[in-house]
């Protein structure tokens, strides 16, 4: 049989609608444009710019050298489950084990547990809330699963509090996906907010799933009383899905775990062991080490590149102050009379690399402004920015 080169196949037509309804024309628009450049200042990245602790690498490679390279149980190696559970007995003392219906498995990547969770919860048209601005992967939850995610308007301060949620409610809801930190804000809701969402959903019987990735990210104002405000913390009705790649560098490892309900949990698992089977072996034995690593020197340099950002827009744009991830939202001035879009085509016409706010929102007014970049190339970023908007 001989290969042809042109394709006799109308696929488009053999395609299913979820593959259709999938658009990720926007951020790609934003790289094809940045595609010349030679050398961006590139303050569009997703993840940290330190590498894997050394002591994460060395599990990892000992693992690889030690054979240990095949499937590991679907919920995950014996030591990361482990590791995972003394982590949230010291964090929220939530007690270890089903007869307290609670349950916990390795997944691949936070978008892995996501996923799964979605897939269990939602059948055909049931509404999950999720907060607008967005991450990029919650709404394309909708056509993955059939359900509906509604999205909640959260601008200016882009705080998913328990009144604006309760507005979105409707007989089909079943969940409520929380993100705080948020990206693309690095907005942090604070403990009565918290409180107030767990009430209500307790109220309304909806399951809480709070995606966490950015919580060791966290700044020192955010964490009242020194702690990081989870859900967690307040019930164990909730679905906490956290990850490993932003915390630890190691984002093309996939790795993460999620921990609540045991009933949903031991779903989600049905459904890995047919899909992800498990999550990566290595990256699981790496990371097993994972909470005995102080990543607090890494987010005090962060918070010190949050203050550089605030200070290069003061006065030129309003910027909502993170209180954790490594985002700035910032809302193009109006006198400029230019959609984000196009603001974000200005910069990149100056070598500055960053991403519209339409890319993560219905509203094309702000751009995301990633600072996890080495304090010289932010500042030479944020000093191109700041003209700009002065012009
Ligand atoms: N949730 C949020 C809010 C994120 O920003 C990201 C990654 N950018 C993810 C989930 C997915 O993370 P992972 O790489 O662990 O799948």
């Amino acid at each position: 049989m001989t290969v042809t080169a042109s394709h006799s196949l109308d696929i488009s037509a053999l395609l299913s609608k979820r593959a259709h309804a999938i658009d990720a024309s926007g951020i790609r628009k934003v790289f094809d444009l940045a595609a010349h450049l030679k050398n961006p200042i590139n303050l569009s990245i997703g993840q940290p710019d330190f590498p894997v602790p050394q002591a994460i690498k060395d599990a990892a490679i000992a693992a690889i050298a030690g054979d240990k390279n095949g499937y590991t149980p679907t919920q995950g190696c014996h030591e990361l489950i482990e590791a995972i559970w003394k982590r949230l007995e010291y964090e929220f003392q939530w007690p270890r084990g089903a007869e307290h219906g609670l349950s916990a498995i390795a997944t691949s990547g936070t978008s892995g547990g996501l996923f799964l969770a979605l897939l269990c919860l939602l059948d055909e048209g049931d509404e999950a809330i999720i907060p607008d601005p967005y991450f990029v992967m919650y709404p394309a939850m909708g056509p993955l699963t059939t359900g509906k995610m509604v999205a909640v308007d959260t601008y200016p301060d882009f705080r998913l509090t328990a009144e604006r949620i309760e507005r979105a409610i409707t007989p089909r809801t079943k969940c409520v996906l929380l993100n705080s930190p948020g990206n693309p804000t690095g907005v942090v809701l604070n403990q009565q907010e918290i409180r107030d969402i767990v009430d209500l959903c307790r109220a309304k019987n909806l399951l809480i799933i709070s995606d966490e990735i950015y919580d060791e990210f966290t700044f020192s104002e955010s964490r009242e009383d020194g702690r990081f405000p989870s859900p967690a913390s307040y019930t164990r009705d909730c679905l906490l899905v956290r990850g490993f790649g932003k915390t630890y560098g190691c984002t093309g490892w996939r790795l993460g775990y999620v921990a609540g309900p045991h009933d949903l949990v031991q779903a989600m698992a049905r459904l890995q062991q047919y899909s992800y089977v498990c999550a990566p072996s290595m990256a699981q034995h790496g990371v097993a080490k994972a909470f005995d690593v102080d990543m607090q020197p890494w987010v005090d340099r962060f918070e010190k590149r949050r203050a550089m950002m605030l200070e290069a827009f003061e006065g030129v744009a309003q910027v909502t102050r993170p209180g954790g991830a490594f985002y700035g939202f910032v809302e193009v001035p109006k006198r400029l009379n230019l959609t984000a879009t196009q603001f974000v085509e200005k910069a990149i016409a100056n070598n500055v690399l960053i991403i519209p706010g339409k890319v993560f929102s219905h509203r094309d007014t702000h751009f995301r402004l990633s600072f996890a970049q080495k304090e010289e190339v932010l500042a030479e970023g944020l000093g191109i920015l700041r003209k700009l908007m002065q012009a």
